[in-house]
């Protein structure tokens, strides 16, 4: 599909859902090829079919982001069957209700190792092909959770917060390089993020409040990562904050 990213190469964490298929849907749709990444192959293959069937490219790229493994493969991948990587998109993410005391280490280490080490490994393995190629956009996806710590979500606030530190120290070290960083923290967004809460309580209140009226679409996220990355080279939009209109 002829658009502004004609041309570009996208790969796409988490994209079996919300943010990240729209966001694959959307820079598809502004003419990039994307590589889609996410555990459930078959909603990768549902992606790919939509996106081909209106004319753009896609390749599914099935993996778990906490797995260096997977993660760094999904980014060899997508060079090596499309030729380059000049967008990555990380949206791979859960969230889980609790706090220092109430949550197991292993619940703790599981939000951190999808939505700050997955971050982390796809990121390292984008970086050399970037600086090959003389440029690059790595668009992180945090949350308004990595401004504002919420105590009742502490490894989800921490990971977020984490991901600020990680995307702004990475935007120092590769800037030269002509790599943009960015991160992008959206509030409440209608999406499947609260069926990961183990505590069903916590999941209908998370659930009620990503799908409250006048939350956010996925696609309207989606349409600021486009943006991001179709600014001119020289413009690098390091931290963008989005907000329901009516935020309570
Ligand atoms: P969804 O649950 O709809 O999407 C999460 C995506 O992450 C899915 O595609 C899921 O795919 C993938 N994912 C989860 N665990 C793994 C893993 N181990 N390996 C690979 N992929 C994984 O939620 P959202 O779209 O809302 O979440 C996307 C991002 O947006 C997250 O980082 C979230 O924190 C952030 N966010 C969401 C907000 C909201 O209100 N919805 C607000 C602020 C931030 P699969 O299960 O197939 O692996």
């Amino acid at each position: 599909m002829p658009g502004i990213l004609s041309g570009k190469v996208a790969l796409v964490t988490g994209a079996s859902s919300g943010i990240g298929e729209a966001a694959a849907l959307a820079l598809a749709e502004a003419g990039a090829a994307v590589a889609v990444s996410a555990r459930r192959a078959g909603r990768l293959a549902s992606l790919v079919t939509r996106i081909t069937g209106s004319g753009g490219e896609a390749i599914a790229l099935p993996g778990d982001v906490s797995s260096e493994e997977d993660a760094t493969r999904a980014v060899a991948d997508t060079v090596a069957r499309l030729g380059r990587i000049n967008i990555l998109v990380n949206s791979a993410g859960i969230i889980q209700a609790g706090g220092v005391e109430s949550l197991s280490l292993d619940e703790w280490r599981r939000v951190i190792d999808i939505n700050l080490m997955g971050t982390l490994y796809t990121c390292k393995a984008a970086i050399g092909p970037m600086k090959a190629q003389g440029s690059g956009d790595i668009i992180n996806i945090s949350s308004t959770a990595g401004r504002r710590a919420a105590g009742i979500f502490g490894p989800y606030s921490t990971s977020k917060f984490g991901l600020t530190g990680l995307t702004e120290g990475l935007r120092q070290e590769v800037g030269g390089a002509g790599i943009r960083v960015s991160i992008v923290e959206p509030g409440a967004t209608a999406t499947e993020v609260a069926g990961g809460i183990s505590d069903p309580t916590m999941r209908a209140a998370m659930a009620q409040h990503v799908a409250k009226e006048g939350a956010m679409q996925p696609a309207d996220i989606a349409s600021a990562i486009v943006f991001i990355a179709s600014l001119p080279p020289r413009v690098n939009v390091s931290q963008m904050l989005i907000r329901p209109t009516i935020d309570t």
